[in-house]
């Protein structure tokens, strides 16, 4: 398994998670746009961890909330694949 296959491998489990806690999700693209924004300020806030109380610990946090961007962006595509969106807001 190459490290990108392990990457991936990270994200499926995620979204399995995602899919475990929070049932199944049918939103507006604007919807899904407004959960991708909230994991992507969580990385923001993570990364500001790392930069002003310095990397111990919080590297393993950073890269857990861009693990769980990329799953949310996954699940985002699998609905535009799938035409299981909501039209409109
Ligand atoms: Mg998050």
């Amino acid at each position: 398994m190459t490290h990108r296959d392990a990457i991936y491998a990270d994200i499926s489990a995620e979204r399995d998670s995602q899919d475990a806690k929070w049932g199944p999700q049918t939103h507006s693209l604007p919807v899904w746009n407004a959960i991708l924004a909230e994991e992507c300020g969580e990385v923001a806030e993570a990364a500001l961890t790392v930069a002003f109380h310095g990397e111990e610990g919080h590297l393993d946090h950073l890269r857990e909330e861009l693990i769980q961007v990329a799953a949310v962006a996954v699940h985002i595509i699998e609905k535009l694949d799938s035409g299981d969106w909501v039209r409109g807001v």
